[in-house]
């Protein structure tokens, strides 16, 4: 299908770039092209799991590319690290993300929180918490909307310089999420030492819920930890009504996955928001 040529094709540009040919010319080409008018962002609700109550949406980025066509951006997010273009389109993201919180406050007086994620060259940038700091300023946003997600693999290779970062971001009034969790780097020992508000559970690990129960216990013994360091806690990847009833019964707080919605472009959000407040 062209769609598998078009990611044979990324992939080829993949190999080509870690080699350094001129192809990565193109390529950085393509993707400074994309930020102008092939990028976007879709948003996927986060539910209450108390109530049918949105409380946020996070904010994924959709490359439609002319050339290569829909490519995913576990495959150019990757790409964009490595280029360093992340710093722009990253820069991107937030303006974007942030424009739309405050059309749907307008429109439909919604102050649903915004999921952003960050990736680490962003982050680990010189100007990152300057340029926010002025992003904040120019659009007048209430920061506390706001929730960064960030990996644990991010804070790998300096977690004291990390840190630092983190707690700038913190002093702004934002608020960070800790994505990921359950994939391995995963240490309960970052949490105590970094600033985080809410652990979001990965899929993989939501995946293997049914199949061994030792998981259930872990889970359960996560989001008690969790509760206990004053976190909020997002299962991800929710796909189906057993894994809904079974993280909310062990006190998740939040979920997030297709069995709900899956990420949405703009319209589809705000057609949420119209059945649930008629105008
Ligand atoms: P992530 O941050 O873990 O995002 C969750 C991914 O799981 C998304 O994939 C989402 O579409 C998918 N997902 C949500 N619910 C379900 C479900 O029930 N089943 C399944 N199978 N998948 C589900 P997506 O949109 O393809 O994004 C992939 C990754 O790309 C993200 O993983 C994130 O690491 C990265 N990414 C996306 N947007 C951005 C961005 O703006 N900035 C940065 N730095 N990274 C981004
Ligand atoms: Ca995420
Ligand atoms: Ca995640
Ligand atoms: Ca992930």
């Amino acid at each position: 299908s062209a769609k598998a040529e078009g990611r044979n094709r990324i992939h080829i540009f993949n190999d080509q770039i870690k080699h350094h040919n001129a192809s990565q010319i193109k390529l950085e080409e393509q993707l400074r092209h994309a930020v102008e008018d092939e990028l976007s962002l879709h948003f996927q609700p986060i539910y209450y799991v108390d109530s049918e109550e949105i409380y946020g949406v996070e904010a994924l980025l959709r490359w439609n590319s002319k050339e290569f066509g829909k490519v995913s951006p576990r495959d150019f997010i990757p790409l964009a690290e490595e280029t360093g273009l992340i710093v722009s389109i990253g820069e991107w993201v937030i303006y974007e993300a942030i424009r739309v919180m405050k059309k749907w406050q307008r429109k439909y007086d919604v102050p649903i929180k915004m999921f952003i994620n960050l990736s680490s060259r962003q982050v680990n940038h010189p100007n990152f918490s300057r340029e926010l700091k002025r992003i904040f300023d120019i659009t007048d946003i209430d920061p506390r909307r706001i929730s960064f997600e960030i990996t644990e693999s991010m804070m790998i290779d300096n977690f004291e310089q990390g840190k630092l970062i983190l707690g700038e971001l913190i002093d702004m009034g934002v608020k960070l999420s800790l994505d990921d969790f359950g994939t391995g780097y995963s240490s309960l020992s970052s949490l105590r030492h970094l600033p985080f508000q809410i652990l979001k559970i990965d899929k993989s690990f939501i995946d293997d819920l049914s199949a061994v129960d030792a998981n259930v216990a872990i889970l359960k013994a996560i989001i008690e930890m969790a509760h206990s360091l004053n976190l909020s806690v997002v299962a991800e990847g929710i796909e189906r009504q057993e894994q809904y009833d079974l993280v909310a019964s062990l006190g998740v707080d939040f979920i997030q996955g297709y069995y709900t919605n899956p990420p949405l472009p703009e319209d589809k959000i705000e057609k949420i928001f119209q059945e649930k407040t008629p105008t």
